[in-house]
């Protein structure tokens, strides 16, 4: 357990890691109950799937695979019949229970071969995706590479809507889902501001950037973001979530990754060589983050690089858990909406954009259309 306090935090005493508090909140809780529930089945298939491939049995797998859906179903149900006593209550405690559950069935990556095939397709397209944009004039260029993020973050095993997209080897098709987007304006549309600001001649000196899911969503989405960042001259920082959750990228995984990517393209070769682009972990183990339980690692690298853009990624990051929270630089919080509940919470619509840059020398942040 990691207990440290990530140092752009304008105000750690005030700070919750949760959007919404659903305590009191029994409407919320029925869409969150549904959604976790609904998710059960999801994770033994691919449990099974991933379990079978490092040759366990099926028939193994499924007994601890029932005794997992039972221990959560039955947390749940105590959670219901007393919210009260787990005040404040946000999504993230159901994400905490699900993974310590998990584990204790021996469940340690269902996600593992989902992650694998997913990155391999999206490394496949990205070196005509970096040719592409090296081609493109500002400010095309930093709009494409704001919309890549959008196109790739729709991947996402653990939101129901979207995980249906990618059942029977149905894979999205990048620049189609990229062409596709939801017209400006976004629901939450700071690109203007995000856009003269980040192509100025004097832009941020470091970023760290909390990264979501592995396939497309990193090697098309975050990947180019990052790379486009180095190029304008802005140093870059990935955390990225220590232990597996869902389909999300792990340090693991994502320093074998950037291995193969700096294999295939020299701004990122020579970033990572010089130590302008580095990798951490962030100590987190859910697809939501608590960012005063960060690792010691990312506190120090944040503090050594004097970071002063924050970028976080993801439904779960950036708006179930930090869409309000306020930081001590300038921050980009970039999403896509892919739950219902989460939409209604925000008064938009499913596939929704979020793009909130706070800048902290402009007073007027972004409000909802
Ligand atoms: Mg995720």
């Amino acid at each position: 357990m990691h207990d440290a306090v990530f140092p752009l935090l304008a105000d750690p005493d005030r700070y919750v890691a949760g959007t919404w508090d659903l305590t009191h909140d029994a409407v919320g809780r029925a869409h969150w109950v549904s959604v976790f529930r609904a998710h059960i089945p999801r994770v033994i298939e691919d449990a099974v799937r991933e379990g079978v491939d490092r040759g366990e049995t099926e028939a193994d797998i499924r007994a601890r695979g029932e005794q997992f859906a039972g221990d959560f179903e039955q947390w749940i149900d105590q959670v219901e019949a007393d919210p009260a006593r787990h005040e404040p209550l946000g999504i993230i405690h159901y994400c905490h229970e699900r993974e310590r559950l998990l584990r204790m069935y021996g469940f340690a990556d269902p996600y593992r071969l989902a992650k694998q095939s997913e990155t391999d397709r999206a490394m496949a397209l990205l070196p005509a995706l970096l040719d592409e944009l090296d081609a493109m004039p500002d400010p095309d260029r930093a709009v494409a590479v704001v919309k890549g993020v959008f196109a790739g973050n729709i991947f996402d095993l653990g939101a129901v809507e979207t995980a249906e997209l990618f059942d029977d080897g149905q894979t999205v098709q990048f620049d189609q889902v990229r062409d596709k987007l939801k017209p400006r304006p976004w629901l939450f549309d700071d690109l203007d501001p995000w856009l003269a600001r980040a192509t100025a001649k004097q832009t941020w000196r470091s970023a760290v950037m909390f990264i979501d899911n592995a396939g497309p969503d990193i090697v098309l989405g975050m990947i180019p973001f990052a790379r486009d960042l180095l190029q304008r001259g802005v140093d870059v920082l990935l955390a990225a979530n220590e232990t597996p959750t869902l389909n999300d990228v792990t340090i693991d995984e994502l320093h074998m990754l950037i291995d193969r990517v700096v294999a295939i393209d020299p701004v990122l070769r020579d970033a990572y060589a010089s130590g302008r682009l580095e990798l951490a972990s962030s100590g987190n183990g859910v697809p939501l983050i608590d960012l005063r339980k960060v690792s010691d690692t990312l506190c120090a690298a944040v503090e050594r690089r004097d970071c002063d853009l924050c970028v976080i990624e993801g439904m779960g990051r950036a708006i179930e858990t930090n869409l309000e929270a306020a930081f001590a630089c300038d921050t980009l919080k970039i999403a896509m909406v892919k739950d219902g509940g989460v939409a209604r919470e925000l008064n938009g619509s499913l596939y929704d954009l979020i793009f909130r840059f706070e800048s902290q020398g402009d007073a007027t942040y972004a409000s909802p259309r």
